[in-house]
């Protein structure tokens, strides 16, 4: 029987969530859920200067607003299990794998000052790699450092970037417990993922250096290591590395903005792999399915916000009306505006082809909630006179108002406004062009028929009465 797969999100509490790693969640939970196996959680909070409080909440909310759901619902979290990393520590102790060590900040400081001016990477000296017991004083501050060989390489097979080798004489004796009794990122990282039976790390390539450290732990606490995956640099459009800035990544400033979560996870599961077909548009079920791990490139995968924009399009497209405009509400509201469900409907339903963005609807929509201004050149049509204008409109006002209020509605008006443009012999631009204006205020926007629907008969002539005013 072949070894369950097991892989594991392990965020740090340390603020908001980032989009990369939303990509490290994702890529996770389906190269678990691909292969019939378990996607765990685990804090990883041992940096207690680094923690922030309500980032713990707030990472699991964002997990679950995503049906990224973990399995097991115990969640490991690291400031819980000080004791079992001590007893690994102290267990590497005692076999020599990894010693004391008592060096104050100063010569810590000192060292590094000089390596740097002779051009060497910081590393430590292995200063107490052998003190004699006699200088080992437990009772004074001190941390533990795990014993790395001197020579050699360390070498493994990286699920995405295939054989991966480190020089072992240029990797430092990492701290593994820290003076206060809280382990370092390395131990914890090793004892839990080797207690959590994880078969599969998957995380950001920022992390592989740490890897041979790693490796050589789980061979020392005599743990089998397990697979390795490391994940693509995120890129700008120009190829440097994506903004630490908050509003440019963080996923919960991106639904602020009106992107839609589908839609998000959709474009982050694009971030460096993709099905080699022509397929863009993925449900989650569909993610399951394509996910393959040995296809997710190694370069680094470029953060394309058109791309998203166009995809967040395409999900907005696909939402049901009154599901829609339930969305929307939320920035007409803050906008200031305040209308019925009903009349927002149809004005959502001008929009949905059109917006990018939640967001994008209060800027496309705002002529329907205020009597637009505007430049009375605007009514007229291409050739077109002031006087063609303001007599089409008159014609079009005169009709409009004996239209039964039954017949208010896109297909009817436009149905009805044809025939009078044939009867009459006027050109279609000549007078649909300033009745759109004439409701609308734009250049561009929503046809003139979907507009009046939504503006209702009323607003529709009174605009329209406006509209002949200004030419005269
Ligand atoms: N706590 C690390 C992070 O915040 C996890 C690294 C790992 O997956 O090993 O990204």
């Amino acid at each position: 029987m072949s070894k369950k797969i097991v892989t594991r999100f392990a965020p740090s509490p340390t603020g908001f969530l980032h989009v990369g790693s939303l990509r490290t969640a994702m890529y996770n939970f389906l190269f678990a859920k691909a292969n019939k196996g378990d996607f765990l959680l685990r804090i990883e909070d041992t940096d207690q200067t680094r923690k922030v409080k309500g980032a713990q909440e707030s990472l699991l909310k964002s997990l679950e607003q995503f049906n990224l759901d973990w399995d097991n619902k115990k969640i490991m979290v690291q400031s819980e299990r000080l004791k079992d990393y001590q007893a690994a520590a102290e267990k590497l102790v005692k076999e020599k794998k990894a010693y004391n060590c008592f060096c104050s900040k100063e010569r810590l400081d000192n060292l590094r000052k000089v390596r740097q001016q002779k051009g060497l990477p910081p590393m430590y000296d292995g200063h107490c790699t052998n003190l004699p017991d006699k200088e080992i004083d437990l009772t004074k501050d001190h941390v533990i450092r795990f014993k790395m060989p001197n020579s050699g390489q360390t070498k493994f097979n990286d699920l995405i970037r295939n054989k991966v080798i480190f020089d072992n004489k240029l990797l430092d004796d990492p701290v593994i417990l820290k003076s206060d009794g809280f382990p370092t990122y390395h131990l914890a990282s090793v004892v839990d993922d080797h207690e959590m039976k994880v078969s599969h790390v998957i995380r950001g390539e920022e992390w592989l250096p740490s890897t041979p450290k790693h490796i050589l732990l789980h061979e020392a606490l005599d743990f089998k290591a397990p697979e390795f995956a490391h994940l693509p640099l995120l890129l700008n459009a120009d190829r440097s590395k994506l903004s630490k800035r908050q509003g440019d990544v963080a996923v919960e400033d991106f639904l602020k903005q009106g992107y839609l979560e589908e839609a998000l996870l959709n474009f982050v599961l694009l971030l460096g792999w993709n099905p080699g077909t022509d397929q863009e548009i993925f449900s989650l079920e569909e993610m399951i399915k394509s996910f393959d791990l040995k296809k997710v490139h190694k370069g680094g995968a470029l953060f394309n916000t058109q791309k998203l924009d166009w995809l967040n399009g395409e999900y907005i497209k696909q939402k049901s009306l009154p599901e829609l405009t339930k969305l929307c509400q939320p920035f007409f509201a803050a906008a200031g505006i305040k209308t019925d469900l009903k009349q927002l409907e149809k004005v959502v339903a001008t929009e949905q082809q059109r917006i990018k963005k939640l967001s994008d609807i209060v800027e496309g929509s705002e002529f329907f909630f205020k009597m637009p201004s505007y430049d009375s050149k605007l009514l007229i049509w291409k050739k077109g006179t002031v006087k063609d204008a303001t007599e089409n409109l008159k014609v079009l006002l005169e009709f409009l108002d004996n239209l039964p209020e039954n017949q208010w509605n896109q297909q009817d008006l436009e149905t009805a406004i044809k025939k009078l443009i044939e009867e009459k012999k006027i050109g279609v631009g000549d007078m649909l062009w300033p009745m759109r204006v004439a409701l609308t205020g734009r250049k561009n926007s929503p046809g003139p028929f979907e507009v009046a629907e939504a503006l209702g008969k009323e607003e529709s002539l009174a605009r329209i009465k406006k509209a002949i005013d200004l030419l005269s």
